[in-house]
């Protein structure tokens, strides 16, 4: 809120500067046009927000104290076209607002500095169109000896703490780093990063990771791309194609109150015992709806009792459950990532009141959700092991490739 108030304060200063100099102009005899063109020279029309640690495409459009409505308007088309688990501290959102400065007449959202979102407002909806500055590939080998912890070395040999973390999730099911580490470990990390104005931008792409201890044994993770950039699959993989980021599972809604949880419980409707084969969480209708790891929609309908349902497979092969939603937005075969909106929180079906109904099976039965963070691993199945295997062998060719003019004479 400071922030918009001192915002807003630097802007009405601004234009009272701006008046004050379109009238020096007139009093010396500039024209009208010219007087005109000076002023577009001083003023910028764009109201720039930082998206800070934790915040929200939604906090920060708070902070230009616009009409809730054309806050919650923006920020869901927003999510239309902006995968909004992608969103950064540090990203920028610039806004042009209309003449009476409660509606957004032009927005611009500034990712990892190369890639530009432009909307435009256009009656209640808004254009889209993206802009990629172009970044310059870069290879790199990172060889280190352990001193204290393997974080501390990543992050001292300019990982980013990102990409720290996923050089960590993915040695994480491998190594148990608390009994094992010694100082002395070795490890190797090859890395492609994505070089703009000079600088390294944060997400490179980790192709190899090697950790070699004494306690610890010799292990090897190796990048496994589909052909989409964007597959949720992508990542780093083990030598059985096991993938050990159990991470990535969020929840389904980005606050959580529980209304009724798993298992036996008194029938709302029948006023008898029954088992309640999931959780509900208490939320306003139309809250987004996230889905809670990467995977496959294997079906988004009206589905009786649960009203309209969403259901998710996820690489583990297990499957996770949204009911009772207003609405959904997404489509049977679609595959979704971690923090996807699905769709919106509702009433349909068999219900009392607006709330989400979420349940996980596995093996056709329904688990206690409490179970959800096996949700994440990933595994290749027997056509993805053989474009692993071939991928592998580049890798490892690129890294012969890469270190051999850097052999010091
Ligand atoms: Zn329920």
């Amino acid at each position: 809120m400071n922030i918009g108030k001192r915002l807003l304060l630097t802007l009405v200063l601004l234009l009272l500067a701006v008046f004050s100099l379109s009238s020096l102009f007139k009093l010396s005899g500039k024209t009208e046009h010219e007087g005109a063109e000076s002023l577009a020279a001083i003023v910028d029309p764009w109201i720039t927000q930082t998206i800070p640690p934790g915040g929200s495409i939604f906090s920060v459009l708070a902070n230009l104290e616009l009409p809730g409505t054309e806050i919650g308007m923006i920020s869901y088309r927003f999510g239309d076209f902006i995968d909004v688990t992608t969103i950064q501290p540090g990203d920028t959102l610039r806004v042009i607002l209309n003449e009476e400065g409660n509606k957004i007449a032009k927005m611009m959202f500034v990712q990892e500095p190369t890639i530009r979102h432009h909307f435009e407002a256009s009656g209640d909806s808004l254009l889209y169109t993206m802009e990629a500055l172009p970044v310059q590939k870069q290879l790199r080998m990172i060889n280190g000896t352990l001193e204290t912890t393997l974080d501390s070395a990543l992050l001292s040999m300019g990982l980013s703490p990102a990409d720290k973390q996923s050089v960590n999730h993915g040695l994480e099911g491998e190594i148990d780093f608390q009994r094992d580490a010694r100082k002395g470990d070795r490890f190797q990390v090859f890395i492609e990063e994505r070089i703009f104005e000079g600088k390294p931008l944060p997400r490179a792409k980790i192709m190899y990771v090697n950790y070699d201890g004494v306690r610890t044994g010799n292990h090897e993770l190796f990048r496994y791309e589909q052909e989409d950039e964007k597959s949720v699959m992508n990542g780093l993989y083990n030598k059985d194609g096991k993938s050990n980021n159990t991470s990535g599972v969020g929840y389904p809604l980005s606050s959580i109150h529980v209304s009724s949880s798993y298992g036996k419980r008194l029938d709302p409707f029948t006023g008898r015992w029954a088992n309640h084969q999931g959780v509900d969480y208490r939320a306003r209708s139309g809250t987004p709806v996230y889905s809670v790891a990467n995977g496959t929609v294997i079906s988004a309908r009206y589905n009786g009792g649960y009203g309209n349902e969403v259901r998710i497979k996820h690489p583990s092969g297990m499957i996770t459950l949204y009911a009772h939603l207003l609405n959904y937005s997404v489509r049977t075969g679609q595959t979704v990532k971690r923090g996807q909106i699905i769709g919106r929180v509702g009433s349909t079906g068999r219900s009392t009141g607006a709330h989400l109904h979420f349940g996980l099976m596995t093996n056709g039965r329904y688990i206690n959700p409490s179970q959800l963070r096996m949700v994440g691993a990933e595994r290749l199945n027997q056509q993805q092991m053989a474009e692993f295997e071939t991928q592998k062998t580049r890798i490892r060719a690129m890294m012969q490739a890469h270190s051999r003019p850097q052999q010091p004479a």
